[in-house]
């Protein structure tokens, strides 16, 4: 007999959704986290559930995307009624353009996501400046913006305080500063977790690796392929003001205690977490551009954090065929996904089984 039905390894974003999902459906779990030594995204990140513009290039991630947008709303209430934290989520939310070409781009990507995905799913709004000015009075002279119901945002700090919370209290075991050093298949058909002195930390039937970028030393000896990269993303803060922006947009949102976030940028500087000025400067001249107001406003910090890219951007789930049981999951949308996350994928490991119409997040797709 394992310890526990399901080991996760990492308690980010998604190893915690996993975690929270399967407590929630009875499974008895453990989750693992290094700590503050490992990197860490889900602490580093711009809070956006977000739905606008991904898929371009894969359907069934708009699909995806959108299906976790509209469980939202039921997650965040059931997430807030047993905690009491509110997450802060917000519906609604802007993709602003800077100028006329950055407009017209924005509309035609997103009509090209509806055409693929049959039209009405997948309503969005485009406003012309006047009507966005009369919905953000404070909004710059920019073109206009494009706007939907399925985007919003939330406080993703309290989300995953939230989720570390609920899972304990419906029977997971949360073990943070634990590192597990590898995953170690047993005669059995289950699994054993060791630490780097070769203590076992547990025995499951399934083990979920989700430790982000962590994830690839675990996979390796399992030859597990998990192709990730890190796409580093900058952030600035600005000090509290007044609630003037109810709804967020994809470069600036207003969070709940007041204080504007402005970014994320994007770039490819291997494990490198600092900041540049440049880059900083280049967030904020943006921002300003879309919103005058902000550059009278002081700024009170700024941060990297590294995503978890893959060589598409879209998801990667995958379960291992030599080691049956052994499923590996990662993305750069750990917010938005959460709902799904916690809801469908963490029963795809009490069945053992990822459902058929999910096979195209293998990364089998990139071996072409
Ligand atoms: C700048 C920026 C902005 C972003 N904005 C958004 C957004 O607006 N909306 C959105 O949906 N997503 C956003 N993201 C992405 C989102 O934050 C990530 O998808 C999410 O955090 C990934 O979660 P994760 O659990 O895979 O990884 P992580 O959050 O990095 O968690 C992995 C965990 O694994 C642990 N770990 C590593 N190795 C081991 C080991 N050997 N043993 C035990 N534990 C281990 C680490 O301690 C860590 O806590 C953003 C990311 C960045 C960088």
């Amino acid at each position: 007999m394992a310890d526990y039905d399901v080991a996760i390894v990492g308690g980010g974003l998604l190893g915690s959704a996993f975690g929270w999902g399967l407590a929630r459906a009875g499974a008895r779990c453990v989750v693992f986290d290094e700590g503050d030594n490992a990197i860490r995204t889900a602490r580093g990140n711009f809070g956006l559930v977000w739905v606008q513009g991904k898929g371009q290039n894969m359907p069934a991630y708009a699909s995806w995307s959108l299906r976790a947008s509209r469980l939202w709303g039921d997650f965040a209430t059931e997430l807030c009624e047993a905690t009491g934290i509110n997450l802060q989520y917000v519906k609604g939310g802007y993709d602003i353009a800077a100028d006329e070409q950055e407009l017209e781009q924005t509309i035609a990507g997103l009509k090209k996501i509806q055409a693929q995905m049959g039209g009405a799913a997948y309503d969005f709004e485009v406003l012309d400046h006047k009507v966005l000015k009369s919905e953000i009075p404070l909004v710059g002279n920019i073109p206009g913006a494009t706007y939907t119901e399925h985007d919003g945002h939330c406080n993703p700090l309290l989300l995953l305080r939230a989720l570390h919370q609920d899972m304990q209290a419906k029977g997971a075991l949360y073990r943070p500063n634990c590192p597990v050093a590898s995953v170690n298949p047993l005669s059995g058909g289950s699994y054993q977790l060791l630490d780097r002195s070769g203590n076992v930390l547990a025995t499951a039937g399934k083990v979920i690796v989700s430790a982000g970028h962590g994830s690839r030393r675990l996979n390796e000896p399992l030859g597990i392929d998990l192709p990730i990269r890190a796409d580093q993303g900058q952030v600035l803060v600005t000090e509290k003001v007044a609630p003037v922006m109810k709804h967020a947009s994809s470069s600036v949102r207003q969070t709940d205690n007041g204080s504007f976030l402005l970014g994320p940028s994007s770039k490819d500087v291997g494990h490198d977490t600092r900041t540049d000025l440049k880059t900083l400067a280049a967030i904020a001249s943006r921002c300003i551009t879309i919103f005058p107001f902000l550059g009278s406003l002081r700024l009170q910090r700024a941060w990297g954090a590294l995503r978890v890219m893959t060589p598409d951007g879209n998801p990667v789930y995958q379960q291992s065929e030599a080691h049956p049981g052994v499923f590996s999951f990662a993305c750069h949308s750990g917010v938005t996904l959460a709902a799904v996350h916690a809801f469908e994928v963490a029963s795809w490991v009490t069945d053992g089984v990822i459902p058929a119409e999910f096979g195209v997040f293998h990364p089998r797709r990139f071996n072409v």
